[in-house]
């Protein structure tokens, strides 16, 4: 089992940060069935034009069943 290292937190983290500042003054939506497996947020927000992850700008969704079996680790 591959756990998260220090290094891809604090990558995330600075994403996150990142994603603040371009999104500032947008709206998300929220029809996605997926959620992120990045920042592994549980709104699932997503960006109106580009349907990346609002919160961390990446484009990695995964399933319910998946969202749910990171967080139990
Ligand atoms: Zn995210």
């Amino acid at each position: 089992m591959k756990s998260h290292s220090r290094a891809n937190i604090l990558d995330v983290i600075q994403k996150v940060q990142e994603a603040q500042i371009q999104n500032e003054g947008l709206s998300p939506h929220f029809n996605r069935e997926k959620y992120c497996g990045t920042c592994l947020s549980h709104d699932k927000a997503a960006h109106p034009e580009t349907d990346k992850c609002f919160h961390c700008d990446s484009d990695n969704w995964i399933s319910q069943q998946e969202y749910n079996s990171r967080l139990a680790k």
